[in-house]
Order: C-alpha cells, then structure tokens, then sequence
C-alpha cells in the first residue's frame, strides 16, 4: 500500500474543503481500503468522516425518511420505521455482503462502492475505469459477472450496490455538500452515470462533493419485494436483482416502480416497463411483455449471455410474487 496522509474531519464542511483539495473521503472503508491494498486506488490523502454528525434516521416534514450519510447499512436495515414502510430496502440491505461489512458499511459509501470487475481489481490487467485508454480485458474476457443493459464499447462494469437498487426503486433523493459549503438535492435515477466513453466518471459528484444524507419520499401503500439471484446464498453479488413496489387495486395495476440490479452500470430503471404495467390487469402475458420491454436492446458478450433469460424469467417471477392473490 502506498503511503498516504489521514485526517479526521470535525465538520462537514471541513470534510467537503478537504476533499476539493483533492483528499478522498473514508467512511466504514469496506471497499476503500481494499481497492487501496490492490493499488487499485492510490490516494494521496483521507478524510476521516466517522466522527462528523450523520449518524441518525429521522422523518421529514412531508413523511418521508432522511437516512444520514454515515448511518450503518446493518442500523439502517434493523430500523423499525424502514422495515414497517420501506421494507423493500430493510430487505435489500440484508442481502447485501455478510453481518461484519454491514456494521462498517455506511449509506453514503454503499452509493459509491466501486465495481467488482475482476479486470478493474488487477492492475495486470487492461481496465478503461481503473486506468482510461488502457481497454477493456472484460470485453473479450470472462465476462460473467458482468452488463447486458447500459455498458458501452469502453466499459460493461455492473453497479454491485443492493441498496441503491431498492432506493432507485424507491425514488430517493442524495443529499451533497459541495467543497463551499452549499448543499444540494440530486434524484438517485440523476446521481449515476453510464460509461459511454469515460467510464472512470461514475457519478454526478464534482472534487469537493461530500455525500451527507439519502431522503426517501412518503411510502405508498404497496407490496415490496427484493429478490436476489446469486451464485450462493450469502455473501454475493447479485446477478440479477430485482426491487419492486407494486399495488393492484380492483384488479389492475396501480403502481409499479422497478429497478434492477446486477444488469447494468448503474442501478437501473426503466420506465417503459412500469407504463407498460400500470392500469393492467396482471397476467403472464402482460408479464412478458414488461420483459420484453426491459430486455429490449440487452447485450451479452459471452460469458454473460445467460443473464438475458434470466432476468426475464427473475422479473416475471417477482411480479407474480407481486400481485400474487389481487385479482377480482
Ligand atoms: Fe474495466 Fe469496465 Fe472493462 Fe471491467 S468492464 S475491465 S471495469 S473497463
């Protein structure tokens, strides 16, 4: 590991000033500090943030949630109001890594965890995210664990966060603090990027932005489900993930938020498939044309092909699950 200077922020705004000079903001470090073993990522500087004051889960004026930035994925999860009205992301974070990196893992950081692209970890390897211009080894290579939907020629990472695909779903709002002390609201659906031709540019933040809450809207009146297909039962990534919040009322589909995790780059919507549910009636017909919606332009490349059925066959077995027992 290369040496490195530490700090420990007192304020957020120091934290936020730090960082635009360049320093790199650590939290829980469940990935931080692996990427920074690897060499993967090489700081000059941290910026410690666990003693500043984002530790609570309170309720806004308008009924909804704000979860602060340094609030543990395993509190969030245990919290009596996110598991009542929320339960799509009580269920998401337990899916998520094993008991010990909950308690380490934080809300802010579960955002910005890098991916696990096997080519990104080894500096061995060619990787446009890691070191940009240097190609792709995923590309050609073994591509399992990696994106059918959203990738570009440059880049087909897959976003390895369960939380943030139940907050996708749930429409949430980041909260940032930028390096002047001004603070700003950004949608979750704005906050990730595509890779396109820059991939090493995951996320809206500038230098200097500090990440210092997430803000759930009001919940609705739904069934939540968050359902994980993975190599093993604990302790991985998702290969396809699915949130989904859905209502029928008098036989068709009320409401229906989707995202999707394991898919693409970013936790990833689609809105189409949502148009296309809502006001339906829920059938197996009905079903596969969501799946075909959301599958529409889907790529493999290889290794991965496989996540193409898949993922059609998860997202019709969650909106079975769904609205499973509603019809009239
Ligand atoms: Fe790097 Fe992205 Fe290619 Fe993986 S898929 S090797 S992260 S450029």
């Amino acid at each position: 590991m290369k040496p490195f200077e530490y700090i420990r922020a007192s304020t957020p705004e120091a934290a936020a000033k730090r960082a635009g000079q360049g320093a790199c903001i650590i939290a829980g470090g469940t990935n931080l500090l692996d990427l920074m073993k690897l060499e993967v990522m090489t700081p000059a500087a941290l910026t410690d943030i666990n003693r500043l004051d984002l530790k609570t889960i309170d309720e806004t004026s308008g009924g909804g949630l704000r979860i602060g930035a340094l609030v543990t994925n395993s509190d969030l999860a245990a919290d009596a109001h996110v598991r009542r009205d929320w339960p799509v992301l009580a269920k998401a974070l337990l899916a998520g890594a094993s008991g010990q990196l909950r308690n380490k893992a934080t809300t802010g950081g579960n955002l910005l965890q890098r991916t696990r692209c096997y080519y990104f970890t080894d500096t061995a390897m060619p990787c446009n995210k890691r070191d940009p211009g240097s190609g792709c080894g995923a590309m050609e290579g073994h591509n399992r664990i990696h994106a059918i939907l959203g990738g570009s020629e440059h880049c087909i990472a897959t976003h390895p966060s369960d939380m943030a695909v139940a907050m996708m779903a749930l429409e949430a709002q980041v909260e940032i603090m930028g390096a002047g002390g001004a603070k700003r609201d950004v949608e979750l659906a704005e906050f990730y990027r595509l890779p396109g031709d820059t991939p090493h540019i995951e996320t809206i933040l500038e230098q200097g932005d500090l990440i210092t809450a997430v803000t759930l809207p009001k919940p609705i009146a739904s069934r939540q489900i968050y359902r994980k297909v993975r190599d093993r039962a604990s302790y991985a990534f998702a290969l396809v993930s699915v949130a989904a919040i859905v209502r029928v009322e008098e036989g068709r589909i009320a409401h229906a938020a989707l995202a999707f995790g394991g898919l693409a780059p970013k936790p990833w919507r689609d809105i189409a498939v949502e148009e296309a549910l809502v006001g339906q009636k829920p059938t197996e017909a009905l079903f596969a044309r969501s799946a075909d919606i959301l599958l529409d332009g889907a790529q493999g490349h290889g290794s991965n092909d496989f996540k193409i059925p898949l993922a059609r066959r998860t997202l019709m077995a969650v909106l079975v699950e769904a609205t499973k027992g509603t019809s009239q």
